[in-house]
């Protein structure tokens, strides 16, 4: 038996056998596939289907007429010519064509409004084929890279746990695997990857920091979580509330809020449903989701609109790449370019909003005309659709917008969430991919303190979605600072409800964590000692 160390990027306790995954960055059998050979390999399998299929084979060709409308071609051509990407060059042209019906007085028509939105799932289906083995319900995969792609793939097995390269616990597929509960490591050595076989079994104890190879037979598994004993916001001294919501991004999560005891839901990473379909999402498709996941959880739903960009690239849209893609068309900033993926979300997220609670808030906002933007688009949407109840916010992640709190209080900001993951990368200068991360200090406390004071004097209520709400030092420090609402992810609920309502007294506590380096590593370690 080999036993190795191993950094933690999720927690947990796993064992089974392995199953060696290879990258799809690094697969060549990726070939591009054109927007004509796409079209022509979803009409080939409509036929199929239309020759096949008990009752319906009509409908299937009068799609496939639909597929091969040389105006419809020549649409999607003359996007793509302009710089769109293939998938959103058809999701466009598809979107366009089905308004025309959906416009239309004769009923027939505008129930052709619904096949034209399939044709055009079809199409963009056929763009991004990718050939992956199979991985076996319960296996510990072992991959160099961690992707988000992989780590949503994975979850829908189940797999029992990852042994990666590299990563780091903020990277957004670390983010999913916490989440889900599925322990994710990365061990350095360079033996471990040339010595380990498919099929072997090994083990992950990440409170312990190894894995085992060859474990015997009683290796630990996955443990049951405990029933939720707080369901309720918890009061702090002094008789303020706090909330303590979850971070999810699939109705599955959102299905388990109720048993965690979350007070809602603070972050639902809408990107990573794309990221799950492989393709963009009608309006229509959307709205049913964020409508369940209000219905499912139960509980008010914050949406975070679409974060595409640096580790969340999307392979099937097929970006243009930059040399410093986390600093680049990132979140709120490809909205301008990309009119239609914004348009049609928050045609969506109003729509549901006759569901349940929603609120929405918009990603990477770096100045007031960055949120303009946003509630402008947001306002022309709810005109469109007849109005309704949402508040509008904004995620502060980007450093600049820590100094702009009155004016978007001024320009209708409903509220903000502290993004801490991109907050102290941008902050620090430190990349949230590498190990290297640099996600906390001094520093980091009295900025977040000054933005916490700011809301406060302008009754701006103000939450926190990053990681760094789920530790315990900082958890107590951002309740003692007057944040409303904290989002973690769905396994730290609890310990977080139950460590704050173990707060009797914050003392002098925010002085000292402000005060210098000395007394915020007091802080820190006092709390992580009380967890
Ligand atoms: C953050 O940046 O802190 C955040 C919550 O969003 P994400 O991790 O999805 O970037
Ligand atoms: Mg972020």
């Amino acid at each position: 038996m080999m036993r190795y160390s191993c950094t933690v990027l999720s927690p947990g306790q796993a064992a089974g056998p392995v199953h060696i995954a290879s990258s799809r960055q690094a697969a060549p059998a990726l070939t591009r596939v054109t927007v004509e050979e796409a079209r022509d390999a979803a009409a080939t399998k409509l036929a199929a289907h239309s020759e096949t299929a008990k009752t319906g084979g009509d409908i299937l060709l009068a799609q496939k007429a639909m597929l091969e409308d040389p105006e419809l071609l020549a649409r999607v051509q003359a996007l793509t010519a302009s710089g769109e990407t293939a998938q959103v060059a058809i999701h466009q042209a598809c979107e366009e064509y089905a308004a025309v019906m959906d416009a239309a007085d004769d009923p027939y028509l505008k129930e052709r409004a619904a096949d034209i939105r399939e044709v055009g799932a079809l199409w963009s289906d056929a763009l991004a084929p990718v050939a992956e083995a199979p991985v076996s319900p319960g296996a510990i995969v072992v991959c160099q890279t961690l992707l988000v792609q992989d780590m949503l793939d994975w979850a829908q097995v189940p797999v029992a746990g990852v042994i990666a390269g590299q990563g780091s616990p903020l990277m957004h597929a670390a983010l999913i695997a916490q989440n889900l509960g599925i322990p994710v490591v990365t061990v350095q050595s360079r033996d471990f990857r040339d010595q380990v076989r498919e099929g072997e079994r090994v083990a992950i104890d990440t409170q312990a920091g190894w894995f085992d190879t060859e474990p015997p037979a009683s290796s630990p598994g996955h443990s049951a979580s405990a029933p939720a004993r707080i369901a309720h916001p918890i009061s702090l001294p002094g008789g303020a509330m706090i909330e303590v919501r979850a971070n999810i991004s699939s109705l599955s999560e959102a299905e388990k809020i109720a048993a965690t005891g979350a007070d809602g839901v603070g972050l639902f990473r809408t990107e990573m449903l794309l990221e799950q379909a492989g393709r963009l999402l009608s309006a229509a498709e959307q709205e049913e989701i964020y409508r369940e996941a209000v219905q499912k959880s139960g509980k008010p739903v914050i949406f975070r609109t679409f974060d595409i960009g640096a580790d969340k690239s999307l392979a099937f849209l097929d970006l243009p790449s930059e040399p410093n893609p986390a600093l680049g068309l990132r979140g709120m900033r490809m909205y301008r370019e990309h009119e239609t993926l914004l348009h049609d979300q928050l045609t969506a997220l109003y729509r549901a909003s006759q569901a349940g609670a929603i609120s929405v808030m918009f990603p990477m906002v770096a100045s007031v005309e960055d949120w303009d933007f946003c509630r402008d688009s947001a306002a022309r949407v709810s005109e469109e659709v007849g109005g309704g109840a949402v508040a509008l916010g904004v995620m502060v992640e980007v450093p600049s917008v820590g100094f702009l709190v009155p004016e978007l209080v001024r320009h209708q900001a409903a509220f903000g969430s502290l993004g801490t993951n991109d907050l102290s990368q941008y902050f620090f200068a430190s990349d949230r991919e590498s190990r290297a991360s640099h996600q906390s200090g001094l520093a980091l406390v009295r900025f977040i303190h000054m933005i916490a004071q700011e809301a406060q004097a302008s009754h701006w209520p103000l939450g926190v979605c990053g990681q760094l709400a789920a530790d315990p030092g900082w958890a107590v420090l951002f309740a003692a600072m007057g944040i409303y609402s904290l989002s973690v992810p769905l396994p730290a609920v609890q310990p977080v409800k139950e460590l704050l309502n173990r707060v009797h007294d914050f003392g002098d506590l925010v002085d000292q964590a402000t005060q210098d380096s000395g007394g915020f590593a007091r802080t820190m370690s006092q709390w992580a000692a009380r967890d």
